[in-house]
C-alpha cells in the first residue's frame, strides 16, 4: 500500500508515525512543501523570546527518526492532485498513491495593500518568517503590526522581549475579536497597553511604501507612522488552491465525513485544512489548533491503513497567553438565542469569567485571568453535561466552576 500524506506539519507527522504502527509494510511518503525538518508552528512564538533555538522547533527530535520508522522525507510542494489517476503533481514529476492524506495547514490572509510586498514586510507563520523577524526585531526598532487575532497576540511577549518599539492596528477595535467578547477584549487591551504595546484601534494601514531603509505606514485615518518590520497578522486561509479540479469538494476547507475522508474515496484530509464536524453544533468547521490537527491525523491514518475510527468532532477552544496574561475561549462563548449566561467582573485585578448556558448545559465560556478552572470548563462544555441544580449555583456564582465539574462531570451514569 502507497500512502502519500501532503504537508509535514503536526497533522502529517503524526499521521505518518501512526500509518507506521498500523501497517507495517506500507510504503509511506510524507512530502514537506518546507526547506528542512518537520516543526511546529506553536514553538516560534518561544523561538522568538529566546527560550529555544532552532532545533526545538522541530516536532522530532530523535536524530534518524524517520529513517528509522522509514517515513519517506520528500522536500517538494503538491501542484495538483488527479483523483482518477490517483497521483501528486510535484511539478515535473508526479507520484502515485493508493490512500492520500492532505494536511497542507493554512497561510497567512495577506491585507490588500499597496506595498504589502515590499522588503521588511513578513507574516508570523513560518520559521522562514521568525528568522526575518528576528534579524529586525533589535532592541529600539520599530515594528507595525496589523492585527490582534490569536497569532499577533501570542507573538507579543517574544517582540517585547526584544526592546522593541511595538504598535498594533486593530481594525475592528476589539482584540481577539473572534475569541473573545467586547469585555475580556477590552481587558486584553488595557493589559498590553500597561506593558508599553501602543495600540490604535479603528484604523488599518492604506498602503506602505519603503522609506530608505525602513517603511512608511500610511493609514485610513490620514496618519503615517515610520517603521523598520510591518508584521501582516490578520488570519489565514487553509491551502487548498492546488486542489482545484480535482474533484474533491471544498468548502471553506476540504470536507471531510467522520473517518477524515473526503468526498473522493481513499484521499483523506486532516489538521488546519479539514473542514470537519464540530461536536457541539453538528456544523462542519475549520478548527485550526494543533491538538485538533494531532487528533485528525491519528484517526485519518488508522482509516487509511484500514483500521475503522471515528472522529468524534471537535469544538473551539484557545487558551491564549499574551503578555503574560492567560485567557480562554470555549464553545459558543457568544451564547445561544434565549440562552442564560453569568459573569464575574474584577477589572483591577485583571480576572474575569463570563459563562454561557443553554437550557441545563454549558455551552460556551470567556475568561481572563483564570487558568486554573480551564481542564473543568473544556470538560463540561465538550461533555454536554447536564448541570441539574449546578446550573443555578453557576448563575450565582460562576467560580464554582470546579466543584461544579467534580460533581457532575465526574458522575457515574
Ligand atoms: C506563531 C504561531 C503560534 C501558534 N500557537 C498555537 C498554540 O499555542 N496552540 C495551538 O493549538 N495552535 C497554535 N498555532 C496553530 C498551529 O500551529 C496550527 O493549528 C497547526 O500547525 C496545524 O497543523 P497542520 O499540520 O494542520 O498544518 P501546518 O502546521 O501548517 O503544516 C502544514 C504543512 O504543509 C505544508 N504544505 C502546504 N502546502 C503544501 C503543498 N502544496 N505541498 C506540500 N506541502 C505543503 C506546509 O509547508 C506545512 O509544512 C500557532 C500558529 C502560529 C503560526
Amino acid at each position: 500500500m502507497r500512502h502519500i500524506i501532503i504537508g509535514g506539519g503536526p497533522a502529517g507527522v503524526v499521521a505518518a508515525e501512526t500509518l507506521r504502527k498500523a501497517d507495517p509494510a506500507a510504503e509511506i511518503t510524507l512530502l514537506c512543501g518546507e526547506a528542512g525538518p518537520p516543526y511546529s508552528r506553536m514553538a516560534i512564538p518561544y523561538l522568538l523570546r529566546g527560550d529555544i533555538g532552532e532545533a526545538g522547533t522541530q516536532l522530532r527530535k530523535e536524530v534518524g527518526h524517520y529513517e528509522r520508522l522509514r517515513i519517506q522525507l520528500l522536500q517538494g510542494r503538491a501542484h495538483a492532485v488527479d483523483t482518477a489517476a490517483r497521483t501528486v503533481d510535484l511539478g515535473g514529476r508526479s507520484l502515485p498513491y493508493d490512500r492520500l492524506l492532505i494536511a497542507t495547514g493554512s497561510r497567512p490572509s495577506l491585507e490588500q495593500i499597496p506595498g504589502i510586498d515590499l522588503p521588511g514586510v513578513h507574516s508570523c507563520w513560518t520559521l522562514a518568517d521568525a528568522r526575518a523577524i528576528l534579524a529586525k526585531a533589535r532592541p529600539g526598532a520599530r515594528i507595525v503590526q496589523m492585527g490582534a487575532g490569536f497569532v499577533g497576540c501570542i507573538i507579543m511577549e517574544g517582540l517585547l522581549s526584544r526592546g522593541v518599539d511595538l504598535t498594533i492596528l486593530v481594525r475592528s477595535g476589539y482584540m481577539v475579536r473572534r475569541m473573545m467578547n467586547p469585555t475580556a477584549s477590552g481587558m486584553l487591551r488595557r493589559w498590553c497597553e500597561a506593558k508599553g504595546v501602543k495600540i490604535l484601534t479603528r484604523t488599518q494601514p492604506r498602503g506602505l511604501s519603503a522609506n530608505g531603509g525602513s517603511l512608511q505606514v500610511a493609514l485610513a485615518d490620514g496618519r503615517t507612522l515610520p517603521a523598520d518590520l510591518y508584521l501582516s497578522a490578520v488570519g489565514v486561509d487553509p491551502n487548498l488552491d492546488f486542489l482545484q479540479g480535482s474533484g474533491i469538494e471544498l468548502g471553506q476547507g476540504i470536507l471531510v465525513d467522520g473517518t477524515l475522508q473526503s468526498s473522493v474515496p481513499g484521499v483523506y484530509a486532516a489538521g488546519d485544512v479539514a473542514e470537519a464536524t464540530n461536536c457541539l453544533t453538528g456544523h462542519r468547521q475549520l478548527n485550526a489548533i494543533q491538538p485538533n490537527a494531532v487528533e485528525q491525523g491519528r484517526i485519518a491514518a488508522l482509516n487509511m491503513a484500514g483500521r475503522p475510527a471515528h472522529f468524534k468532532g471537535s469544538f473551539v477552544f484557545n487558551v491564549l497567553t499574551t503578555l503574560g496574561l492567560v485567557s480562554s475561549s470555549f464553545g459558543e462563548w457568544e451564547g445561544a438565542p434565549g440562552g442564560e449566561s453569568s459573569e464575574l467582573l474584577d477589572e483591577a485585578r485583571y480576572r474575569y469569567l463570563n459563562l454561557q448556558f443553554e437550557g441545563e448545559r454549558l455551552i460556551g465560556a470567556n475568561s481572563v485571568g483564570f487558568s486554573d478552572h480551564i481542564g473543568a470548563l473544556r470538560g463540561l462544555i465538550e461533555g454536554r453535561v447536564h448541570l441539574g441544580r449546578w446550573k443555578h449555583r453557576l448563575l450565582e456564582d460562576p467560580t464554582q466552576i470546579m466543584p461544579a465539574y467534580l460533581a457532575t462531570a465526574q458522575k457515574v451514569v
